[in-house]
């Protein structure tokens, strides 16, 4: 489909992307590897009067270790980060949710910031960043940069805690606990299409018990959500295979995912239920292989 007229600028630097986005006034939109823009202008969901490509800004790009953590630029394609031997290192849960992202040339030029900046409800990464406990660096002209928290980011559709003025430059995933293992898991159609659901776990384990648990949800409402061990009422003196079970039926019982062409809402829940079981048994057992550090 033909796209809607637009004018269109490729800043050099940082400064100037923000000053042509405070400029925008809200009409402003930032061009990062366009794999969802573009679509969303030739289906006219979208209809900014300014694209500012961001793709020549040098610095936003790249993957660093960060105290057994990562920082991973903005604007780093998907792939990069999936190839990146760091990301599988140090965050296996990021590297397994990458790689479940549509296809190699989707991911060869969509990026990490700007998937979470796009917030799709069914998109892996959102789902990775709650669970990792990721914090998102925002720049603005006026403000100056601010941190925001994966878990404040994601405030519905397609609509984050991000201001029209600002632009993601960096996302922050922290150093996992020791003996913890981590799982990706999800159901889809076909392989590279959107997940009708996907879950991300995260089990810290000490020999057989569980010590903690996190696990986040996509495709099962307007965002991904975020559950933990406390909030979902688990006793920790459980043996791993009842409180699993139990964290799959109370993830179950609280969602109200929606119905679609792809999928019915009994048929979402069925899946929550029995995906969140099989993430959090796989995150255990990886937990004990890597016996101290982040499974995978
Ligand atoms: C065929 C196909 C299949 C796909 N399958 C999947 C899938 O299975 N799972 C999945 O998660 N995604 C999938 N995607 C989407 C893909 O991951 C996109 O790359 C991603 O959603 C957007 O990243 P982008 O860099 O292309 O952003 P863009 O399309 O350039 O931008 C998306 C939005 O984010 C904003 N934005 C981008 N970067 C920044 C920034 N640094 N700061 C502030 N705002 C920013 C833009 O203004 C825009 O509103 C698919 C896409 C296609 C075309």
């Amino acid at each position: 489909m033909k796209l809607p007229p637009f004018a269109y600028r490729a800043p050099e630097s940082l400064e100037e992307g923000l000053e042509l986005l405070a400029a925008g006034d809200g009409e402003a939109r930032v061009l990062a590897g366009g794999q969802s823009l573009i679509p969303m202008l030739a289906l006219r969901l979208a209809r900014p009067s300014l694209l500012i490509d961001l793709r020549r800004v040098r610095g936003l790009e790249g993957v660093q270790e960060d105290g057994g953590g990562l920082r991973i630029g903005a604007l780093t394609t998907e792939l990069v980060a999936e190839r990146d031997p760091r990301v599988r290192a140090a965050s296996p849960l990021l590297f397994e949710a990458l790689e479940f992202i549509g296809h190699p040339a989707i991911r060869s030029r969509g990026t990490v910031g700007g998937s979470l900046c796009h917030a799709d409800p069914a998109a892996e990464l959102p789902a990775a960043a709650l669970v990792l406990g990721a914090e998102l660096t925002a720049r603005s002209l006026g403000r100056g940069e601010r941190t925001i928290p994966a878990r404040d980011f994601f405030l519905g559709p397609f609509t984050t805690a991000l201001e029209f003025d600002e632009v993601v430059t960096e996302v922050r995933v922290p150093a996992p606990s020791s003996s913890q293992g981590t799982c990706f898991a999800e159901v889809s159609r076909r392989p590279g299409d959107f997940a009708m659901v996907g879950v991300a776990a995260a089990v810290v384990r000490d020999e057989d018990r569980v010590l903690d648990l996190r696990l986040a949800l996509t495709g099962v409402g307007d965002r991904s959500r975020l559950f933990t061990l406390d909030e979902l009422e688990l006793d920790r003196q459980d043996s791993p295979e009842n409180l699993f079970s139990a964290a799959g039926r109370r993830v179950g019982a609280r969602l109200r995912p929606p119905e679609d062409l792809h999928a019915s809402t009994a048929y979402r829940r069925h899946l929550s239920r029995v995906l969140t079981e099989r993430a959090l048994r796989t995150a255990f057992g990886r937990a004990a292989v890597q016996g101290g550090t982040a499974g995978g």
